[in-house]
């Protein structure tokens, strides 16, 4: 049994040091439980927060222990009811090829899912977040403007085309031309602008001349510093993510912005909610589930997936995630199937 375990809190970036590979037995079901075998492993931003011991929603990773995450995984042996050896699952095995299970939280796929990846995905924790936080957060009305960056990302794509499917103009913002082209030629984008350009701010109010009226944060940094002159009065902000800032080990240069902040947000009356998706929305995943069903199956919602194979190259994998150096939502295949 191959494990990822955390040997050492980053300090800014993650680097090799990270994490460890060890070896352990693979472990033995006993009663009222079932082993799992992992056939994929998601890779996400919010494992940067899991690595660090600062405090947050969640407990993080303790040294030692094994790495935490979103599988999908194969039954191989189970006493626990409902599962039987063949049934796929949504479970959370962590980066480590086999666990145990008593079942809580873990939901069976059946014998043949089609895209059994995609429970990490579209279908699951990314997908939900995007229409959760953009339909009950950022409630856009037809003709709106949505901004949203990690654009080709899972959560970013899904927001930009959900918007489009709402009626509204949607400004994504990615990491570089070809990701760019993607996010308008492919996924339906009415505009999207990297924000690696010098004159990316520039780009991003000519791309928005209405101004924005739903910004959903994914990133911060700069991103949110060009966007927030541009916001409408009345805009909402679903405050989802700042990647950008997840690896920075102090607050940005420069002066203090925070009153000049607080007093945009009064002015032009702008609602920023944060949320941590199953904690403020896991009620709503059925009817999520119902309606993103449809769309895909009705051809109106595109997934793209970066599969990288094999457990060992997990932890590189990642901390390319947080540079932008996937094209899609990032899994690795540990299994074989
Ligand atoms: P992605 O797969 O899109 O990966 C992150 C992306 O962020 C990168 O590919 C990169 O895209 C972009 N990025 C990284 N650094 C920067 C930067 N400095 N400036 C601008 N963009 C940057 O991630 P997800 O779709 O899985 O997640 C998107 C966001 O949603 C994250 O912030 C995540 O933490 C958050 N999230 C929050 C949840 C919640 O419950 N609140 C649940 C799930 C996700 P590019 O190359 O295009 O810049």
């Amino acid at each position: 049994n191959r494990q990822l375990v955390l040997a050492q809190r980053p300090k800014g970036e993650p680097t090799k040091d990270t994490l460890k590979l060890v070896e352990a037995a693979i472990p033995s079901a006993g009663a009222d439980h079932m082993l799992l075998q992992t056939e994929f492993l998601s890779l996400d931003p919010y494992m940067r927060g899991r690595m660090s011991d600062a405090p947050s929603y969640a407990a993080p990773v303790e040294i030692g222990d094994v790495m935490v995450g979103g599988t999908v995984a194969q039954v191989v042996t189970s006493k626990v009811e409902g599962f039987a050896p063949g049934d796929w699952v949504l479970s959370f095995n962590g980066w480590q090829d086999y666990a145990l299970s008593d079942g809580s939280g873990v939901t069976n796929l059946g014998k043949s899912p089609a895209h059994p990846s995609w429970a990490l995905g579209i279908m699951g924790m990314p997908g939900f977040t995007a229409w959760a936080g953009l339909t009950r957060i950022g409630a856009p009305l037809p003709g709106e403007t949505i901004a949203v960056a990690a654009a080709t990302g899972p959560v970013g794509a899904t927001v930009g085309q959900i918007g489009k499917l709402l009626g509204c103009r949607v400004v994504g913002i990615a990491g570089g031309a070809e990701k760019c082209a993607y996010a308008v030629n492919e996924l339906g984008f009415d505009a999207c602008i990297d924000h690696k350009a010098d004159d990316f701010a520039e780009q991003l109010a000519k791309a928005s001349p209405d101004g924005i009226d739903v910004y959903f944060e994914n990133v911060g940094g700069k991103v949110l510093d060009a966007v927030i002159p541009l916001l409408n009065p009345n805009a909402r902000m679903p405050v989802c993510g700042l990647v950008s800032q997840y690896n920075a080990t102090k607050l940005p240069d420069g002066p203090d912005r925070m009153n000049w902040l607080m007093g945009q947000i009064l002015r032009k009356k702008i609602k920023v909610q944060g949320f941590i998706i199953f904690d403020d929305f896991g009620h709503l995943y059925p009817e999520f589930a119902k309606e993103m069903s449809a769309w895909i199956e009705g051809g109106k919602i595109k997934y793209r997936e970066e599969i990288i194979d094999g457990l060992e190259n997990a932890p590189d994998a990642f901390i390319g995630l947080l540079k932008g150096e996937n094209f899609g939502k990032r899994v690795i295949r540990v299994g074989q199937n």
